[in-house]
């Protein structure tokens, strides 16, 4: 999914990206409130396994008003006497079937309990219809299923996007990442002047009579419960096919596009570039999931896009938006994130596709642009984790955060490309994760096994630090080439570390750095860090080194703060050599603090005589404060300063 605040969505204020955000905070205060009552339910719905879905919905293109049936086939895991359903209370029931008996049900509290008339025994499969009535969604804030206009193009849809927990909001479900449908039939009656676009292939268009039509689409494959999706609209169809070089046949990538010349126009070069991207992906990550149905597109008036399986629902046709929903085909839909701590498998994955289409179709600079994009994302959130905490799990805004699941899940990815032992090994565990866990899900360990048994080395630091950890390194570098002191053959190097969350400290991903010689070609060298400050000595072979680049190709996510030269011998050098100057010394009145590190300085300041009695203790609250000394006599008094991972020793004279 990609939600995107753009020069389109601004054009179209019913969907605001705060306004979506105002009712996500609504809905999980109250999702908060229901959190014990839902847990005991959901020991409930443990019960049965879903096999098969059949729905059969009549809507229309005015609004989100449904009428029709849902139709289950389940396989009951223990005796089963209570069939238990999430579904929004928006709605009328009109009767449910338990094996075509008719049959009691509870309907309240978005939930929807069914009581079969005898227990159904474990290991039995069964079927149950539920028909119901109803505006699912009357307030028309973006949930389940919406009906809303693009105003560029005028044209109404009904839509549904039910990513994470909103199936519920227009469909009697069970929500469950782990229980995926075997398949899927989503039979979709309306006025015969609009088209439907929906998962799996077009079996049939029934002609019903008194103008209306039914769309008989048949998902064949296995599918997650949040991708069954449908769009209604007046839509035209504009087809192109794509031919992956690994299959014989051609692969359709059916488009419901917007019926306005204007939308074709606008967007021919779009479309050109559809089957080029699927082509590219079929290569990268193996064939195509879903190569004996189709893939395609629904236009909808939605902020970004939705990879609903087979056919991605977009907001427009953008080739950078175009290319994260394809690539989620294969991270998020083929392999589906186990819970919604590891949505990095279809989020940051997706985003990476990203990177790997401007990589190849672009510019090897457009796909630098992209990266370095990813890095300063991910450097505004200098104490999180990509991994979703277990506490924020239900925590929509968190899941989807930009910032970490997608620009610093791309980053991560990068990063494990940098750290695989070649290119095409980075590709074959790509390829491992898609054959190894088809149609199931897949935790961030699971991929971290995966790199591990491919290029046969341990990652586990690198997930600790990176993934599970919170934050960046920053990094100071400096060097040293002395002749009257170390000799011209030894390069002396000193890396300072420290990370950008106390929880996070220290970083050991090797690190390239590019030596540059006065009269000889460049050389990259790999230093391994495993302390927070550590010297490395390089043999450069008598050669006199003119400067030094951190990680040239920009590999690693960090920031790198300082590159320093010196001729001085150093063994150690203090962080606050860098970052604090205090003085002047001697002082008088006043002692001027001064701190040009990476953050805003937060510690405090205290003054002892020679004998150690503690004379001064004053809070700095900034980078820049002037501490009052009126009350101290001339003396020797030795400054102390903490903050900011800093500790600072020195002596101070004051003089009156
Ligand atoms: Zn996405």
């Amino acid at each position: 999914m990609k939600k995107i605040i753009s020069v389109i969505l601004t054009l179209l204020p019913v969907l605001c990206w705060s306004q979506f955000v105002d009712y996500e905070t609504n809905k999980l205060s109250s999702e908060k409130q229901f959190k014990p009552v839902l847990k005991s339910l959901s020991a409930l719905q443990n019960k049965f396994d879903q096999k098969f879905i059949h729905i059969a919905l009549a809507v229309n293109d005015t609004n989100t008003y449904v009428s029709g049936s849902v139709k289950y086939k389940l396989l009951a895991k223990s005796n089963l006497d209570t069939v238990y359903f999430e579904f929004t209370t928006n709605v009328t029931i009109d009767s449910t079937q338990i094996n075509e008996q008719n049959s009691v049900y509870y309907y309240s509290s978005d939930s929807l309990l069914v009581f079969p008339n005898v227990t159904i025994e474990q290991g039995n499969e069964f079927w149950i219809q539920i028909w119901y009535h109803g505006n699912p969604n009357p307030t028309g804030f973006m949930r389940g299923i919406n009906n809303t206009t693009n105003t560029v193009y005028n044209q109404i849809v009904t839509w549904t996007l039910s990513e994470s927990f909103h199936l519920k909001d227009w469909l009697p479900c069970k929500q469950d990442l782990t229980d995926r449908l075997d398949s899927a039939w989503l039979f979709i009656t309306v006025d015969s002047s609009l088209k439907v676009g929906s998962n799996g292939m077009l079996s049939q268009i029934t002609q019903l009579g008194n103008g209306k039509v039914r769309y008989e689409w048949k998902e064949h494959h296995p599918i997650v419960y949040y991708l069954l999706s449908f769009a209604a609209s007046k839509y035209v169809e504009h087809n192109v096919y794509a031919h992956p070089s690994n299959y014989s046949d051609s692969i359709l990538i059916q488009n419901y596009l917007f019926n306005n010349p204007q939308f074709l126009i606008d967007n021919t070069w779009n479309i050109s570039q559809m089957a080029p991207i699927f082509e590219l992906y079929c290569a990268q990550f193996g064939l195509y999931p879903w190569a004996d149905e189709k893939f395609g597109h629904a236009l909808c008036p939605v902020g970004g896009g939705m990879e609903h399986q087979t056919m991605t629902s977009l907001g427009y046709l953008d080739t950078w938006l175009v290319a994260h929903e394809l690539t989620h085909q294969w991270y998020g839909d083929h392999i589906t994130c186990a819970s919604w701590q590891d949505i990095w498998i279809n989020e940051g994955f997706a985003s990476y596709g990203e990177y790997l289409y401007a990589q190849e179709l672009v510019s090897q600079a457009s796909a630098d642009v992209n990266m370095a994009n990813c890095h300063k994302r991910a450097k505004l959130e200098p104490n999180k984790s990509v991994y979703v905490p277990f506490a924020d799990s239900w925590d929509e805004n968190r899941i989807f955060s930009s910032n970490l699941s997608y620009k610093k899940g791309s980053a991560v990815i990068h990063m494990l490309r940098y750290l695989s032992n070649s290119d095409s090994l980075f590709f074959v565990a790509l390829k491992q994760m898609q054959t190894q866990y088809a149609d199931s899900v897949i935790t961030g360990e699971d991929v971290k096994h995966i790199f591990e048994n491919v290029n046969g080395k341990s990652f586990e630091d690198f997930f600790n630090q990176y993934y599970y950890g919170e934050g960046f390194p920053f990094y100071i570098l400096i060097w040293q080439q002395d002749s009257t002191i170390t000799g011209l053959d030894n390069l002396k190097l000193q890396l300072v570390q420290w990370g950008s969350s106390s929880n996070n400290q220290l970083f050991t991903t090797p690190l390239q750095i590019k030596v540059s010689f006065t009269e000889n070609p460049d050389s990259v060298i790999v230093i391994q860090p495993s302390q927070s400050v550590q010297i490395f000595q390089i043999d450069v072979n008598n050669n006199k080194v003119s400067g030094l680049t951190f990680d040239p190709q920009n590999w690693v996510l960090d920031s790198l703060l300082y590159i320093y030269h010196i001729s001085q011998d150093v063994e150690q050098i203090e962080l606050d050599d860098f970052f604090i100057t205090l003085g002047p010394n001697p002082a008088s009145d006043n002692l001027n603090f001064k701190y040009s590190g990476p953050d805003n300085f937060k510690g405090i300041i205290k003054l002892y005589d020679l004998s150690g009695r503690e004379m001064l203790s004053y809070n700095i609250m900034s980078n820049n404060e002037v501490i009052p000394l009126i009350k101290l006599k001339a003396g020797m008094y030795i400054a102390e300063i903490n903050g900011n991972h800093l500790q600072l020793s020195r002596k101070l004279i004051i003089i009156k």
